[in-house]
């Protein structure tokens, strides 16, 4: 594969930002517009659980003439070879072209009840710790779908953290006292849920999966064995050289290479739509027409 292109050289996208139909802070219509400043020529709206921003994004994109990609970002648990103990993988899901099935948007909904009950447990855990907050007050900040971010909000407007990443360390977080986790399916569940439903699955962010890079190679070609077909190789958290890294390891393995900056708005205020942290993203268009090529 080629180097990655000059500046101002090729047309950019982004195929990985939040509305505030899950936890981001535009709406679709500032989403849209925000992308159209930024020149870029492709946008896929990837909020978790739901794709009401997309849907609502639709006729504003057609307005603005920019090509916009149906996506989801969902959670699963990914069991490690050899006794490593297992990660929370987030899938990212893109329907480029065709639409999602019926049975695929049926169980989204359970998706978005199992949300619910995370959300329930964890306000009334919260509770239990002396925290003042109900899931209605969590629920009113959520516009369709609600999550940890809107928990970090409270906790911060309240007083009891400092700042969002606060609140995770020491309230919602894996590793904090009171985490409730969330039942997910299995890695491999949610991929063939997503291929089934005339979906990409895409192992969004690897940098997450926090393991070494021999694991984390057999982790990926057992998935592919399972159906996936796409790495996030660009990614705000991505350094350059990790970038490199995913590149060519996508290329070795036969995935789809995709990028994004995982924009959110003010919850994740240094990442930028198009051009990620501090300048680090560079999505070309050519992985849209990419995409668009597999599922013709
Ligand atoms: P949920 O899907 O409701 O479990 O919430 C997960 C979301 O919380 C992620 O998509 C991020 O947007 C956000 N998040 C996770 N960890 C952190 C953190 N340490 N600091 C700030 N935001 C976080
Ligand atoms: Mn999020
Ligand atoms: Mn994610
Ligand atoms: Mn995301």
């Amino acid at each position: 594969m080629s180097e990655p292109p000059e500046p101002g050289t090729i047309k950019l996208i982004d195929l990985h930002a939040h509305t505030t139909a899950s936890d981001g802070s535009l709406t679709p219509a500032e989403l849209v517009s925000l992308a159209q400043r930024l020149g870029l020529a492709g946008l896929g709206i990837s909020d978790h659980d739901t794709f009401a921003g997309y849907q609502e994004a639709v006729p504003f994109a057609r307005n603005a003439g920019l090509d916009l990609v149906r996506g989801i970002e969902l959670n699963s648990r990914l069991t490690l070879p050899g006794n490593r103990g297992h990660r929370h993988v987030h899938l990212l899901g893109y329907w480029p072209s065709a639409s999602p099935s019926p049975e695929f948007d049926q169980w989204l909904n359970g998706e978005r009840e199992d949300r619910r009950n995370r959300n329930r447990r964890l306000a009334e855990v919260l509770q239990a710790r002396g925290v003042d907050i109900t899931l209605q007050e969590v629920e009113a900040r959520g516009r369709s779908l609600a999550g940890r971010t809107h928990f970090a909000r409270i906790l911060v407007e309240k007083g009891y953290a400092q700042n969002s990443e606060d609140a995770f360390r020491r309230y919602i977080g894996e590793n904090a006292p009171s985490y409730v986790e969330r039942q997910s399916q299995t890695t491999q569940e949610a991929i063939h849920k997503i291929r089934s439903g005339a979906g990409i699955p895409v192992v969004a962010h690897p940098i997450r999966l926090a393991i070494p890079r021999d694991v984390e190679r057999e982790v990926l070609v057992g998935l592919k064995n399972a159906g996936l077909l796409g790495l996030e190789i660009y990614h705000s958290e991505h350094p350059p050289e990790l970038q490199a890294y995913y590149r060519q390891l996508a290329e070795e393995l036969d995935l789809l290479p995709t990028g994004g900056s995982d924009f959110h708005g003010a919850p994740k205020p240094d990442t930028k739509l198009g051009v990620g942290i501090n300048g680090n993203l560079r999505v070309p268009y050519e992985f849209l027409e990419r995409m668009r090529h597999l599922v013709k």
